[in-house]
């Protein structure tokens, strides 16, 4: 089943643990690489055999970029002509932005999925979004990059799914990246959901101006903190505040059914290592993830979910639902294996706080 799932990534794996495993002292670029690093990535991706999706966090190679900084004009230019999202997206969608307009053209339609009985996919190939809940309300779960997104992706999917979009009660961004609230305004104008993000993220929102591809942020609205709860009718979603790959990440917990067994979900808000080589939050982030993890051993969590698809494998999961069989298991459903992932992130970041600590950039 798992062999299925993201198979290009099980490269990176590959290179990244045969540089370590040939006791490289070096980088590829040459660099030294302290031994801190190398034993927390190699830790990394040990844990990461069963989450390809997340191994690219542990190279040892990666460059620090920040999308958090103001964009040149020149960026802003390059931008607007190539209609490139360089700022705002996660790390997991590089490949779209070096892509080109008639490569992602040429790219399958994403069909919107109904994943258990109360959680549907209606994202792409690239980012996801999430719709939770059931007919008495929904929670959406991420706008996608742009408004025409929200509108010929989402709300599309949703109708398609015979739901009803005038239940969304709210929109939950999961952080103040524009691949995530670029196509709030469509929702926002058309069902009028609240919207909500963390205190720490609405203040990184309000230093965000306009972009050529997400357009504006949206305003405060809602803002929430660690341990408070969302209530659409009958659904409930537990805010987790991850600081790490924005101030305010939120990380949501929830129970999905498949036929009405009830599991435990999470969903990792923010991936990406794209805020700079900032000592601090990637120590933040190792300590998010340690911190969830607990958490999801806690509440026995067998689903683990991402607002990228590359990174969760989702929608090779979802032809794998496609195609379940009676009595066949839910292929989002995982056992204690899964605990494992909360080891990748946490490694993973703190190899590259050590190469960040030794200058190592
Ligand atoms: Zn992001």
């Amino acid at each position: 089943m798992k062999s299925s799932i993201a198979i290009g990534d099980c490269r990176i794996v590959l290179a990244v643990a045969l540089a370590l495993g040939a006791g490289a002292a070096l980088a590829q670029d040459g660099n030294d690489v302290s031994a801190d690093a190398r034993m927390h990535a190699e830790r990394g991706l040990q844990a990461a055999a069963d989450f390809p999706g997340y191994a690219s966090l542990c190279d040892l190679d990666m460059t620090f970029r920040n999308v958090n900084l103001p964009r040149t004009g020149q960026a802003q230019a390059r931008e607007a002509t190539s209609g490139n999202a360089a700022s705002g997206a996660d790390a997991a969608s590089s490949a779209d932005v070096a892509a080109t307009a008639s490569e992602r053209a040429a790219r399958p339609s994403t069909p919107p999925a109904q994943v258990f009985d109360n959680l549907f996919f209606v994202g792409s190939a690239s980012v996801s979004a999430w719709l939770l809940g059931t007919e008495d309300g929904y929670i959406l779960i991420d706008a996608m990059n742009t408004n025409e997104e929200a509108r010929s992706i989402i709300e599309a999917g949703i109708i398609e799914l015979g739901l009803d979009p005038t239940e969304i009660e709210y929109l939950l961004i999961t952080h103040a990246h524009g691949d995530h609230y670029g196509g709030y305004r469509y929702i926002k104008d058309t069902y009028d959901p609240a919207i909500v993000m963390s205190a720490a993220d609405w203040q990184l929102a309000s230093t965000l101006g306009e972009h050529p591809r997400f357009g504006f942020p949206p305003d405060e609205d809602v803002s929430v903190t660690d341990g408070d709860q969302l209530q659409a009718g009958t659904t409930t979603l537990d805010i987790i505040v991850t600081p790490g790959h924005t101030p305010g990440t939120i990380s949501p917990a929830f129970t999905v059914y498949d036929q009405g067994q009830p599991y435990r979900a999470m969903l990792w808000g923010g991936t990406g290592f794209n805020f700079g080589p900032n000592y601090e939050q990637m120590n933040d982030y190792a300590a998010s993830a340690n911190r969830l993890g607990e958490i999801a051993m806690q509440q026995n969590v067998q689903v683990f979910l991402s607002n990228h698809s590359r990174r969760d494998g989702s929608l090779d999961r979802i032809r794998e639902l496609n195609e379940r069989g009676p009595g066949d298991p839910h292929p989002f459903v995982q056992g204690e294996e899964l605990l494992a992932v909360f080891d990748v992130l946490e490694q993973c970041a703190l190899a590259q706080a050590a190469r960040i600590l030794e200058g190592d950039l």
